[in-house]
């Protein structure tokens, strides 16, 4: 696609609500101009797509609790626009449940899911819930009920499940069948069960992992299918015939989560998602749920991931006998993923380097793009086919929106970049670029706590 077809689709964007947007969708002379005026490298994050992926979502499963998975995006401009788009929030620690809650959340629309959850991340959510006291929290061993029990909380609780069947793009991200995740399937009733004595338990929850993809569909369906059996299972009174009454109770459970993991096509040529169909799937294999029980998802990525591009300037081209090697200003401390799960992101040159022709005059020509940093590791991608980039051409990573700026960090001595939120077309700062400065702020800090102590007390 040239630039000038790209730059009407980018314009046309938000009819017709496209399950994808693609990095040639997004318009390159507005890319170029944010890089001009923010600088590099730099993450453009659009929220109008964040409302139309939670439309999306929330027209394909009309009838289930939608909630956000936080940790794939916690701008504040993003949590906004999710909440009043209508989506609740999955949270995974303490910091998120404060953020989630600074951008308007309320208890109601809350669920903190604590997996080893430190004792300050419980002692700050029980804490939380005695002034919201809708807040639910999803439980994934034994022991942290006992240690929310300690902590005086008595209230709603939601019971994570392993179900023994995990998906996902990358073993790294398959939690379904990993221990570390949800109380074993065979023992999850009579944990239930166990739990309603001491907690008002409202769900029951399972996440297979990230990466429910066109040809995955099939284990997500056995995980629905499972979650769905343990939710009839536990509507009936118990068959055990211990002394223990309440042990005979059916549990009147709001709602049966099926997790997150909806996945978004990273590859130019792949599909997306058909997110009905999914949907449909997922109706299928839970039903029937016990009357008055709600079908509940948490996606992250898919909200995020295609609303947002990692803008990044070449600053040197290499060639070597083996490969032509693009230096950019972006690098694994400011996007993860490619390091760490080998993961793919489209990369297109949106051109702007003085003196050279405009990118639909130049051959396409394969490099490897890599970053400032010391690791070998540190590629945004090989191989790729871009129009022969030159040192001053600007590079959209695409796809970038969701677990980008989250996993970015400090490592090198690099300070994180800055990211830009587009509102109804409108571009404001949302984070601004770290400082040198901010490096330091902490050990800086540190000793000046040290120095206002008391002699004695050092
Ligand atoms: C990470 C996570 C999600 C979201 O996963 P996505 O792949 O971003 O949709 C949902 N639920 C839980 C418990 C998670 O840990």
């Amino acid at each position: 696609m040239s630039d000038a077809d790209a730059d009407a689709t980018a314009d046309a964007v938000g009819d017709g609500n496209p399950p994808v947007r693609r990095v040639s969708d997004w318009n390159a002379e507005r890319l170029r101009g944010l890089a001009g005026e923010h600088e590099t490298p730099l993450y453009v994050q659009d929220l109008d797509r964040v409302r139309e992926s939670c439309e999306r979502l929330l027209a394909a499963f009309p009838d289930a609790d939608v909630r956000y998975a936080v940790k794939a995006h916690t701008g504040r401009a993003v949590l906004e626009a999710v909440r009043d788009a209508g989506l609740d929030a999955e949270c995974a620690s303490a910091g998120e449940v404060d953020r989630a809650l600074a951008a308007g959340f309320g208890g109601s629309r809350l669920h903190y899911t604590a997996v080893n959850p430190p004792a300050r991340d419980l002692d700050y959510v029980a804490g939380v819930a005695e002034a919201e006291p809708e807040l639910t929290v999803t439980v994934g061993a034994v022991d942290t009920l006992d240690r929310l029990a300690e902590r005086g909380y008595d209230g709603r609780v939601c019971v994570r499940v392993n179900p023994g069947v995990g998906a996902g793009h990358h073993e790294k991200v398959t939690t379904g069948g990993a221990a570390k995740f949800g109380i074993p399937y065979d023992r999850a009733a009579e944990a239930t069960r166990d739990a309603a004595g001491r907690f008002d338990v409202v769900g029951l929850h399972a996440h297979a992992g990230s990466g429910i993809d066109p040809d995955q569909l099939d284990s997500h369906r056995e995980l629905v299918a499972r979650m769905g059996e343990l939710a009839r299972d536990l509507s009936e009174p118990s068959d055990r015939d211990g002394d223990d009454p309440r042990d005979a109770d059916p549990i009147d459970l709001e709602y049966v989560d099926v997790g997150g993991g909806f996945g978004v096509p990273y590859e130019e040529d792949a599909p997306a998602l058909d997110l009905p169909a999914v949907a449909e799937a997922t109706r299928e294999a839970v039903a029937p749920l016990p009357a008055g029980v709600d079908l509940a998802i948490e996606p992250g990525r898919y909200v995020v991931a295609d609303a947002g591009v990692l803008l990044t300037r070449v600053n040197t081209v290499k060639p070597t006998p083996d490969e032509t090697v693009v230096g950019v200003d972006a690098g694994m401390t400011d996007l993860l993923r490619p390091a760490m799960y080998d993961a793919y992101h489209p990369i297109r040159n949106l051109g702007g380097a003085s003196g050279e022709p405009p990118v639909a005059e130049r051959e396409a020509t394969p490099v490897t793009v890599a970053g400032p940093i010391c690791e070998t590791g540190d590629t945004l991608g090989r191989n790729r086919a871009l129009a022969d980039p030159s040192r001053g051409d600007l590079l959209a990573v695409g796809v970038a929106g969701a677990y980008g700026y989250e996993m970015a960090s400090q490592y090198n001595s690099r300070p994180r970049p800055a990211e830009v939120a587009l509102d109804d077309g409108r571009a404001a700062v949302a984070r601004r670029r770290e400082t040198l400065g901010d490096l330091t702020t902490v050990e800086r800090e540190a000793d000046r706590d040290r120095t206002d102590r008391p002699e004695g007390d050092r």
